[in-house]
């Protein structure tokens, strides 16, 4: 348990840093971001069809189908749907979040995102530590872009550099709280995992094949949507190392 809070710790402070980088204005660390967007988008899709879903059907079978969809849908619901402009990276599409409740409901949107991305590392652990770390890495990579994207809309909107470390905070805590609610669940049996993994899956779908790359592909950088192929390599590397 210790364990897996401190992982939750680390990657809610991650989150946070990429806050405080926007509000500091620190330019070159702001150009990691893609990198980071890039490796964290193949080692996503690669920790999902290696394990996710395989471990998914393992414990419930065919099933699994069924929570695969709704964990894509779910995602897609509260990030994109009834959310009118949010995508990963520095916002800088001023017009759209300074109309009213633009900024609310993108940073809305993605704190529930980030409380899905607490859960699957805590549920994942909690089932098999080797593929609960894996979660973690896949989750760590994209934190700090992903404080960066919410401190920067924040400051989009208009608001003091004040509000966008709270944002970025708020996501942390979102985070966090992801990670301890699995410990409200009284009866964590295989078929809860199975459901979990399931869920985890589709959700990192959404996240890596439609949050991340659309925004690669967007890059005048050439190099970035090569890096997707390294983020598969270094899932690869990580799960010989933690093995
Ligand atoms: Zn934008
Ligand atoms: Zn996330």
């Amino acid at each position: 348990m210790l364990k897996i809070i401190l992982l939750g710790l680390l990657a809610s402070l991650a989150e946070l840093f990429g806050g405080i980088v926007v509000v500091r204005g620190k330019k070159w660390l702001g150009k990691i971001q893609e990198y980071l967007l890039a490796l964290s988008a193949g080692f996503l899709l690669a920790l999902v069809f290696f394990e996710l879903i395989p471990e998914s059907i393992k414990s419930v079978g065919a099933i699994s189908s069924l929570y695969i969809l709704i964990g894509f849908s779910l995602l897609h619901f509260f990030e994109h749907t009834i959310v009118g402009h949010l995508h990963f990276g520095e916002e800088t599409h001023q017009h759209e979040i300074v109309k009213p409740f633009a900024g609310i409901s993108a940073v809305t949107g993605l704190a529930i995102h980030a409380f899905f991305d607490g859960l699957s590392i805590s549920s994942a652990m909690l089932f098999n530590e080797q593929i609960g770390i894996l979660v973690f890495i896949a989750v760590l990579l994209h934190k700090f872009p992903e404080g960066l994207t919410v401190a920067s809309i924040t400051l989009a909107a208009n608001r003091p550099t004040q509000h966008a470390i709270f944002a970025a905070a708020g996501l942390a805590i979102a985070t966090f709280l992801g990670i301890v609610a699995v410990f409200f669940f009284s009866n964590i049996n295989e078929n809860f995992v199975g459901i979990a993994f399931a869920f985890s899956a589709g959700a990192a779908t959404y996240v890596g094949a439609s949050d991340l790359i659309p925004e690669i592909n967007r890059s005048h950088n050439r190099v970035t949507p090569l890096v997707v192929f390294g983020g598969m390599i270094l899932f690869y590397v990580s799960t010989l190392l933690l093995k």
